[in-house]
């Protein structure tokens, strides 16, 4: 007879065996919403694997048709256009993602704002263009969260001043991850991870293990500066080697300084650790615009939130939650 300590490792081979054999891991990688999109996932019948990474890769186009700023007919882009002079039905997809970003505008006073695209639409980084002070100072008019005018009970958005400008960049691809592992996690998938650019989301584990997600060095692409075991976790990264030019020694990048309507140069690189992909997007976004030391009181007044930030001197700061981490 099989003692119970063997029966125990019996059951724990069979299991390994089970996982290794039953199906492979399904891994799907495409280009959508300017960055690289990156799912792997684990289901005993493969066929269902399969149609939940298809999944996940229609729920990001939906989310970028209805949320890029690139796209004329997009509902952003429509927002833009005529929320300005009507107050303007939105669909219950547009009016959560805004009503989410304001709520963290008011949490990090005003350094999360998606009106910083009043400005921020007159940046180009691919082609080393900038505005130049003055044309900065008359589009700052237009930047401030709260020109932004939601209405609960008729879904309705207005801007209450003419140069307002929105872009979700900050949130949109954080929101479209949420919703692409609550998708596939409705078809039965309970192992899956999905990646869009800096923003990851996690269920389940890896065959019995954590997931380990290694966290770039912002100066050395070849360098991890942590690497962070997780299950059922999102994370998100903002550096500031991710959309730049340089010029006369100075950074211009993607995140802007809503005070200013300049890059925000406090921090080189912040990642946040959470249970959803839409708070630790906002929020990666959020603490590099407040740089260490505020953002580092913001994540320790959040519950459930870490974060890691590499600041403009090169220090390596942990939030109290992972003092402990390599
Ligand atoms: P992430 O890589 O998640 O930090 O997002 C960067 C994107 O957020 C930029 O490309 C902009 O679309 C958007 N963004 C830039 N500055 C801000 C800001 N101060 N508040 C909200 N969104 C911003
Ligand atoms: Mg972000």
């Amino acid at each position: 007879m099989l003692s119970n300590k063997h029966m125990i490792i019996l059951i724990v081979v069979s299991m390994l065996l089970n996982t290794a054999n039953s199906s492979e891991w399904v891994v799907h990688n495409a280009e959508i919403m300017g960055t690289t999109i990156h799912t792997e996932v684990w289901h005993h019948d493969h066929t269902l694997a399969q149609r939940a990474a298809e999944l996940v890769m229609q729920t990001m186009q939906e989310v970028n048709q209805s949320m890029s700023p690139y796209i004329e007919t997009s509902e952003l882009s429509l927002i833009n256009h005529k929320a300005a002079s009507q107050k303007l039905s939105i669909s219950d997809e547009l009016y959560a993602v805004i009503k989410r970003s304001l709520y963290y505008s008011e949490k990090t006073q005003g350094a999360f704002d998606i009106t910083f695209a009043s400005v921020g639409y007159l940046y180009d980084y691919r082609h080393k263009q900038r505005p130049d002070e003055s044309k900065i100072k008359q589009q700052l008019a237009g930047v401030n969260y709260r020109h932004i005018e939601l209405d609960e009970n008729n879904m309705t958005i207005h801007f209450k001043q003419p140069k307002v400008r929105i872009d979700l960049g900050g949130i949109a691809k954080g929101y479209a991850v949420d919703l692409a592992i609550q998708r596939a996690n409705a078809l039965g998938i309970e192992h899956i991870l999905v990646t869009a650019g800096g923003d990851t989301r996690i269920l389940g584990d890896r065959q019995g293990r954590p997931w380990v997600i290694g966290i770039r060095h912002p100066f050395n692409r070849d360098k991890v500066i942590a690497k962070i075991p997780l299950v059922n976790e999102a994370l998100s990264t903002s550096g500031d080697y991710e959309r730049y030019f340089d010029e006369d020694g100075v950074r211009y990048h993607h995140i802007i300084d809503p005070n200013t309507g300049d890059s925000a140069r406090k921090v080189h690189s912040v990642t946040i650790l959470g249970p959803a992909a839409m708070d630790t997007d906002a929020l990666s976004t959020s603490v590099f615009v407040l740089g260490a030391t505020q953002g580092l009181k913001l994540l320790e007044s959040l519950k459930g939130i870490e974060g890691i930030i590499v600041d403009n001197e090169g220090n390596l700061l942990f939030s109290s939650g992972l003092q402990n981490v390599e």
